[in-house]
Formats: C-alpha cells, sequence, structure tokens
C-alpha cells in the first residue's frame, strides 16, 4: 500500500549539506519508504516539479535557493540476503549511512568494505561517483542495485556493467541516468579476505599499528580502524567545518603530457594508470599554486589538504564557486590542467 509524504513548503537545508550553505527549498519530503515516491509520482502537481534527489549532502554544492522539491532519500535497512560458493552478498536501503554499514559488514565478520571506512552520505548515493580511497572503490565489491525510473515509474536492476563504473564515475552521472533513483543496493563481499595495502600511507599505518607483529593478526577491523585514524588526522570533521571533501577531482593525462610535465616540473606528483595514462595529484597543484589555507570571501582552502575547499562560517555557493574558479583558473595556467569539480552543483 503506497504512503505519502509530507510535503514541507520553504524548508532550509543549511543542516542537510555538508558544505553548510544556507539555502531553501521550495518544497521537501523526507522519503523513509520507496513507496512514498510512487505517490509523488502519482501526482500531476507534485511530478511536474523539478526535482533534487538529496542523500547526506556531502557531495553538492548550492549555489543558490532549490527552486523545486527537494527528495531527502532516508530510507533504512540492512540485510544479508544471500551468498554464492565464495561471496556473502549484504543489502542496504539508499538511506543508510555509509560508515554505518561499513561498521555494520565488520560486525557481521565480512571484510571488503574496510578500505572505504568514514566516507561520508549514504548507501544510495555510493555508486553515484562510484566512491573511492585508499586504494578501492565500490565497482570491485558492488553486485546489483534497484532503482526507480522517475520517467516511468518503472522499478529496474542495474548490475555492475550496466552502471559503468569509472573513476569517480558512473551511468547516473550522465544523461541516461538522469531521473533514476537508486533504492537499495547489494553488495559481494569475499568470504576469503585478502586486504588491499595498495595505498602506501595505509600500508605504513598498518605496519605502525602492529609494531612488532606479524600479518597474521590483520583484520578488516584493523584496516577500517587505520584509514579512520588517518581520514581523522587529515580531513576535515564536517560537524565542525563545512566542505565536501575533496573538491576537484584528480586529472588525469596522457604519458606525454606526463612526460612534459615532469621536465619542466621534476617533482610532480604523478601516478602510473593501467591503461599508460597518469593520475596527477590536484592537492599538489593547488598547493604548487600558493593556495593552501587562503581564502576568498568566507569560502578558503583547508590548511592541512589544498583539495579541500571550506566554508569558513556563512560562505554562500557563489563565494566558493568563485574561489574554485580561480583555482582551476591558477592551476591551468601553470601546468596547462584542466580541474574538474568532483561535487555536484546544484
Ligand atoms: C569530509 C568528506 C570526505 C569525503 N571523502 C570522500 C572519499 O574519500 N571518497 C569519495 O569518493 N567521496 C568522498 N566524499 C564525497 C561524498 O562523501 C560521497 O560522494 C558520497 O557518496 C555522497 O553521498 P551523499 O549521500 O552525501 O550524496 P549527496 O551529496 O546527497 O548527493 C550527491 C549526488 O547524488 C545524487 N543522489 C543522492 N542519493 C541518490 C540516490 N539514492 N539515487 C540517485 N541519486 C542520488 C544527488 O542528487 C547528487 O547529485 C567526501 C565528502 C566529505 C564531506
Amino acid at each position: 500500500m503506497p504512503s505519502s509524504a509530507a510535503i514541507v513548503p520553504d524548508f532550509p537545508l543549511q543542516s542537510c549539506n555538508t558544505f553548510g550553505i544556507n539555502a531553501r527549498a521550495r518544497a521537501y519530503a523526507r522519503i523513509d519508504d520507496a513507496s512514498q515516491l510512487d505517490t509523488i509520482l502519482a501526482d500531476p502537481q507534485l511530478a511536474a516539479m523539478p526535482r533534487l534527489l538529496l542523500g547526506g549532502g556531502s557531495n553538492i554544492l548550492l549555489t543558490g535557493d532549490v527552486e523545486g522539491l527537494v527528495l531527502h532519500l532516508c530510507m533504512q535497512g540492512k540485510a544479508i540476503v544471500g551468498e554464492t560458493a565464495t561471496h556473502t552478498l549484504v543489502q542496504a536501503q539508499a538511506g543508510e549511512n555509509w560508515h554505518g554499514f561499513v561498521l555494520w559488514t565488520l560486525q557481521q565478520g565480512l571484510g571488503g568494505l574496510e578500505n572505504l571506512s568514514l566516507i561520508p552520505g549514504t548507501v544510495g548515493a555510493a555508486p553515484i561517483q562510484n566512491i573511492g580511497a585508499y586504494g578501492a572503490d565500490i565497482s570491485e565489491v558492488f553486485h546489483s542495485l534497484t532503482l526507480l525510473d522517475m520517467a516511468t515509474g518503472q522499478r529496474r536492476v542495474l548490475d555492475r556493467t550496466a552502471c559503468r563504473f569509472g573513476y569517480r564515475d558512473s551511468i547516473f552521472k550522465h544523461p541516461e541516468g538522469a531521473g533514476w533513483v537508486i533504492l537499495e543496493v547489494t553488495f559481494a563481499l569475499p568470504k576469503q579476505w585478502e586486504p588491499n595495502l595498495g595505498y602506501a600511507e595505509l600500508a605504513r599505518a598498518i605496519a605502525a599499528a602492529q609494531g612488532e607483529d606479524t600479518v597474521a593478526t590483520l583484520s578488516p577491523q584493523l584496516v577500517s580502524d587505520a584509514v579512520v585514524a588517518i581520514r581523522q588526522g587529515k580531513l576535515p570533521d564536517p560537524a565542525l567545518i563545512g566542505n565536501a571533501g575533496s573538491f576537484f577531482k584528480n586529472p588525469v593525462v596522457s604519458g606525454a603530457v606526463c612526460a612534459a610535465l615532469l621536465e619542466r616540473f621534476p617533482k610532480l606528483v604523478h601516478h602510473a594508470q593501467p591503461d599508460g595514462s597518469f593520475k596527477l595529484a590536484a592537492g599538489w597543484l593547488i598547493d604548487q599554486c600558493g593556495w593552501k589555507g587562503r581564502s576568498m570571501g568566507a569560502a578558503g582552502v583547508y590548511e592541512k589538504q589544498a583539495l579541500v575547499l571550506v566554508n569558513r562560517g556563512g560562505a554562500t555557493g557563489a563565494e566558493v564557486v568563485a574561489l574554485a574558479q580561480a583555482i582551476a583558473a591558477d592551476v591551468q595556467a601553470r601546468y596547462g590542467v584542466t580541474l574538474v569539480p568532483e561535487p555536484v552543483f546544484v
């Protein structure tokens, strides 16, 4: 039986986005049950309104008020739903907090998500940009998801191939995926856990935490604890200082471009990719242009990590955009490299 969501007019969004931008929505609905979306679609007036899907608000930049209906996806629930010879299938509803879900899988004795601990936001948003950190991303453990196509009112199941995952990318960031609401996501976690310590900083932290101990005691929980400690040491807590994590994607350039840059800038931070391209460290480029710690109006560049833009108090979306544009222009002028923002501008 479909249920209805309360529609609240002129809703304040400051506490719904981790940047803490003080914008308002023309209308807002908290969605606790997917059937409430069917009810909204069945109402011609609500169905015709422009819509913004909102999870934890940790990867959006509100550049002004939202002239439409904000659908705040808060559906809860998580369970082990099956297994294969090699994997356990776990499923969570879109509104589940991502880090809470990671901790829950660890409590079930399941590894596979530990490198992605403490990433803010919801399970439903995780596939959108194929969230990743410390040498892992969700595409490696993704099984399938169920979505609601708001254009047709139909539900569909997409597997990993259909999601077209890439670096901070998926089909949901492209025109085909517009109007799709991710309702629940299923992950296949390995029964035989293997640590992923390819990221040097994580490997060092684990070695330090283990001391004289051998690798035999390594557990998913220990890796998760190390990831949490590293993240807390270098990323600002959005509860204390508004931000959306990394503001720019790390640019990927061809081997020829990377070689030419290295001739001019021998200290350029670069990582070889399997396809022969090179990923550059956006934070390093920004830092080299002298932006770390600087501010423009109430928007600033975080002192400990130049890749993170912060709200120093009362920043508007327009101020953050102006700062981001100034940084990108400097990096372009000095290195000829284009920086692309990671958060979605609304
Ligand atoms: C301090 C900090 C650190 C971060 N670190 C990382 C990191 O290490 N790695 C990383 O990848 N990201 C990181 N992020 C970015 C962010 O946490 C992720 O992108 C996260 O997945 C966003 O989830 P959310 O629920 O907050 O999405 P939102 O910000 O609410 O939404 C993001 C986009 O997804 C859409 N959307 C949300 N939910 C759904 C849904 N159910 N169906 C369809 N569309 C939906 C929204 O419309 C919007 O376009 C960080 C952010 C912060 C603030």
